[in-house]
């Protein structure tokens, strides 16, 4: 549910007068830094078919601790460094998710849920030496 937000002047396009969550208002004020999320989504017109891309806009800062960055929409990027440490990465389908599986790391959606693994690929990845 969008939640007004007081502090306009510094929303990446200047006009919205609210934000998704709380934790994006709260981050709009505190935040050190903040900027627009450029995350593209591909969709198709209903009306002729075409395909499309759009870009969130959408209020984006750094996490704690320096793990990465996420939008009032959700889409939150971990950094690759953090990703191998706690052993787990993104994968964009089945057969990536299996390949990352088979090497004992954790296949995560880029929505940041689980993510259905393609066994073949999986028993691929753990056939490879090393
Ligand atoms: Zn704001
Ligand atoms: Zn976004």
């Amino acid at each position: 549910m969008p939640v007004t937000c007081g502090n306009r002047r510094r929303h990446p396009d200047g006009g919205t007068a609210t934000h998704e969550t709380v934790a994006a208002v709260r981050a709009c004020y505190l935040a050190r830094e903040i900027w627009p999320c450029g995350w593209q989504t591909g969709l198709v017109n209903p009306e002729n078919g075409e395909q499309y891309v759009v870009e969130c806009d959408g209020l984006t800062w750094h996490l704690p601790d320096d793990r990465g960055y996420t939008c009032e929409h959700d889409h939150t990027h971990i950094y690759a460094e953090v990703r191998q440490r706690e052993g787990w990465d993104y994968a964009a389908d089945p057969e990536e998710a299996g390949l990352l599986a088979g090497r004992g790391v954790e296949p995560v959606s880029m929505r940041g849920g689980g993510i259905d693994i393609d066994l073949p690929a999986m028993r691929y990845a753990m056939s490879l030496p090393g």
